[in-house]
């Protein structure tokens, strides 16, 4: 076997790999962008409207969907 056909083998594998591993890290980074969507729905106190729980503001153990409710539910 020539020296040259095991360069280009090996350079075949070498590529093969980085594709495959440059794939598999952007599936990953995919199903962490699903993870990240799938967050806890909490319940606004006044409104009943559903929040997710990082967009929702907490007061005394209770979630309001915003700002102002927040303020009707206090008074
Ligand atoms: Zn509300």
């Amino acid at each position: 076997m020539g020296i040259v056909r095991l360069i280009t083998i090996a350079l075949i594998i070498y590529l093969a790999i980085t594709l495959y591993k440059r794939w598999a890290a952007s599936q990953q980074k995919t199903a962490g962008t699903k993870k990240a969507g799938n967050t806890t729905m909490v319940r606004c106190e006044v409104c009943q409207l559903h929040v997710p729980e990082n967009e929702a503001l907490q007061y005394r153990g209770k979630y309001y969907c915003s700002q102002k409710h927040l303020e009707q539910d206090k008074n």
